[in-house]
């Protein structure tokens, strides 16, 4: 599932292989695709529109044309956008093609289905936006920030930091890896958490994400690049579907179990769920 490490690959490619070309004819082929306007308007006001920017908000990803509008995507488990040439035409799961001129069509499949597009003016955009927490690796996401918007819940960590309101762009792959280098058991509740527990896991989300992007994202089953290549970041996972394997910090077995909904991989040895972690972060409650 693309996260923000996949998204914001997807949207590099595209600055580069797409910026600046103009839609000459869109092509729904999945009509659950469109979620925002029509199938018929959203066909119409992309006909003829120029590409003009790409960029990410949280697991949005945006493509802004010359109209004013701005063509926004969300990958959800399996979308792909694959750009043909250089890479092979796609031919099945396909749910939209957009005609870009000169043989090229930047293609939308999705095996799974739940890709979903929207066509928003600047002002459905905003408010499209509006509720979406600071982006962890942008500037206002700072370590005073999750203990002061969380610290007084008594939620679980995990589901908290899904919760796209509360931080964005952080999915189901990149929470169970923070949680492991922060050594939070995913159940803790957020009141619970010491001020140097909350330093770890800043710390953590940021080095995670970082090097999400840096490896250009993750590719346990579904996520491919514009190019069609799978990313690197699969080959530096500790705990995601690792249960049954020993932990890499601690020799102890990685588990799997549900948290929040979820399934979760965690060392329970490093990731104590009392919050008595072997690296003297014990709390007094
Ligand atoms: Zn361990």
């Amino acid at each position: 599932m693309p996260e923000l490490p996949e998204v914001e690959t997807i949207k590099e490619d595209l600055r580069g292989l797409v910026v600046g070309s103009k839609i000459e004819r869109a092509e729904i082929l999945d009509p659950s695709l469109v979620e925002q306007p029509s199938a018929e308007e959203f066909v119409r006001r992309l006909a003829g529109a120029s590409i003009t920017g790409a960029r990410r908000r949280a697991k949005h990803l945006i493509l802004e044309l010359d109209s004013g509008d701005s063509l926004v995507f969300q990958l959800k488990i399996g979308g792909e956008l694959l750009l043909v040439p250089p890479v092979e035409e796609p031919e099945t799961a396909l749910m939209l093609v957009l005609h870009l001129g000169e043989q090229r069509r930047l293609f939308l499949r999705d095996e799974t289905g739940f890709t979903r597009a929207r066509l928003l003016d600047a002002g459905e955009l905003k408010e499209r936006l509006s509720t979406l927490g600071p982006e962890p690796l942008g500037e206002g996401f700072e370590a005073g920030y999750l203990p002061r918007k969380v610290g007084s819940r008594r939620a679980q960590i995990k589901p908290l930091l899904l919760d796209q309101k509360v931080v964005s762009g952080i999915g189901n792959i990149y929470v169970d890896e923070i949680l492991y280098d922060a050594r939070l058991h995913p159940r803790r509740k957020a009141n619970t958490l010491s001020e140097g527990e909350w330093e770890a896991l800043y710390g953590a989300i940021r080095s995670s994400l970082t090097a999400g992007v840096e490896h250009r994202g993750t590719t346990v089953r579904l996520y491919r690049d514009v190019l069609n290549r799978p990313g690197g970041h699969q080959n530096y996972l500790r705990v995601f579907e690792k249960h049954g394997r020993p932990c890499p910090r601690c020799g102890g077995e990685i588990v799997r179990e549900k948290v929040g909904g979820r399934p979760s991989h965690f060392c329970p040895a490093c990731q104590a769920e009392d919050g008595s972690g072997e690296d003297g972060q014990l709390e007094l409650r």
